[in-house]
């Protein structure tokens, strides 16, 4: 690509026809264009990937979160390049409420990996990061030591739209990472919310944190995040808050049983674990391992990337078909009327919906 003018994406960029306000200092508009660095072809930023440079795939995963067309075309570029060469990871989910311990649980057995020569990547799911700074990953104090480790790389969450929108962009940015040779990659999300399905559904092992005030917390813990989980570790368990830890181990073994049988064959396991001390780590990832050992034994591994891209396929077209219907300015006109005479009992909603779509299919499809 050439080194020109027209390659300079500047969010200072004032579209034709917006009067350019007074405030704008072109001087520094000017220096901020000369310093902005030239945009990579796609080659160059799959090399780049591929040669595991830290900065490139930062770069590349930049162009992901871009909401401009042109760098989101870019990204798919790269992204449909990078596929043949992804998916060699172990994918793990990690969540528990703010405050359980996760970006210091992260830390340590982020340290314990590099430390046995893995590679690995820490992304995150936390679509409050826009309103609210996010209650992850968003202050660079947190996983200071990781952070300086050349081997890992670690990423706060994709702060742009919906639930759905950061996380596609997650999702996207595995692939990348994983086509730059990190083998563990990490999903971090709050036990709050939605957020988790979101990371299940593009994880190979969920591990959910907890604390060991069990009586309340299995009481609090919504049932369908215990379900997802393959793993609960009991984190802070050291000194004297051992024994409650174990008690809250002995209460979510017997909770687990409750549930029916996982697809996968995989009895969940409950273990404490302090990240504070690192004790319970190698143990937690040990268990990872064994996982993976196992569901690829089963076949159970590939079976749930399959059909979590296959899901991925299914929502896609759904979420599209949704925009185009309800998007169109016919049916948003149409749609007004209808819902008024559903609301006051002069047609019933099925029949109203069946009619909407009829007419979509017969006016307005293009
Ligand atoms: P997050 O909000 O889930 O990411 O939690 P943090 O990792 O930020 O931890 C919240 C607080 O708990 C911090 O003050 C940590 O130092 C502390 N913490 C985390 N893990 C442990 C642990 O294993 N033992 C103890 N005693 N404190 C911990």
């Amino acid at each position: 690509m050439q080194n020109d003018e027209n390659n300079f994406e500047s969010a200072l960029k004032v579209n034709d026809g917006i009067p350019q306000p007074s405030s704008v200092n072109e001087d520094l508009v000017r220096k901020l264009k000369a310093r902005r660095k030239p945009q990579l072809t796609v080659e160059q930023y799959l090399d780049g990937i591929l040669s595991k440079n830290r900065v490139i795939l930062s770069q590349a995963i930049t162009m992901i979160e871009s909401a401009l067309p042109k760098h989101q075309e870019v990204a798919q570029q790269i992204i449909e390049k990078a596929l043949p060469h992804a998916g060699k990871s172990i994918r793990v989910g990690i969540t528990g409420v703010p405050g359980v311990g996760k970006s210091t649980f992260i830390e340590a057995l982020g340290k314990y990996l590099t430390s046995k020569g893995h590679r690995l990547a820490v992304l995150a799911i936390d679509p409050s990061s826009e309103r609210s700074k996010g209650s992850i990953l968003g202050d660079k104090t947190r996983m200071e030591e990781l952070s300086a480790d050349e081997n890992a790389f670690i990423r706060p969450s994709p702060s742009a739209g919906s639930l759905g929108g950061v996380a596609r962009k997650t999702r996207e940015s595995i692939v990348l990472c994983e086509a730059a040779g990190f083998d563990v990659i990490i999903v971090e999300t709050v036990g709050v919310g939605q957020s988790e399905t979101a990371a299940h559904s593009m994880v190979d092992f969920f591990l959910l944190l907890q604390l060991a005030n069990a009586g309340d917390e299995l009481q609090g813990i919504k049932r369908g995040i215990m379900e997802m989980a393959d793993a609960i570790a009991i984190n802070k368990a050291e000194g004297d808050n051992m024994p409650k830890a174990r008690l809250a181990q002995a209460q979510y073994k017997n909770a687990l049983h409750l549930f029916p049988p996982a697809e996968s064959g995989w009895i969940p396991k409950v273990e404490t674990c302090s990240a504070l001390t690192g004790m319970g780590i190698d143990t937690l990832w040990s268990m990872v391992e064994e996982f993976r050992d196992f569901t690829k034994a089963n076949g159970y591994f590939e079976h749930q990337r399959q059909q979590q891209m296959l899901k991925i396929l299914t929502q896609a077209i759904e979420e599209s078909l949704n925009n185009r219907f309800y998007q169109h300015p016919e049916i948003e006109k149409l749609l007004e009327v209808y819902r008024k005479d559903v609301l006051e009992n002069k047609i019933s909603a099925y029949i109203a919906a069946q009619q909407l779509i009829d007419t979509y299919y017969s006016k307005f499809k293009s």
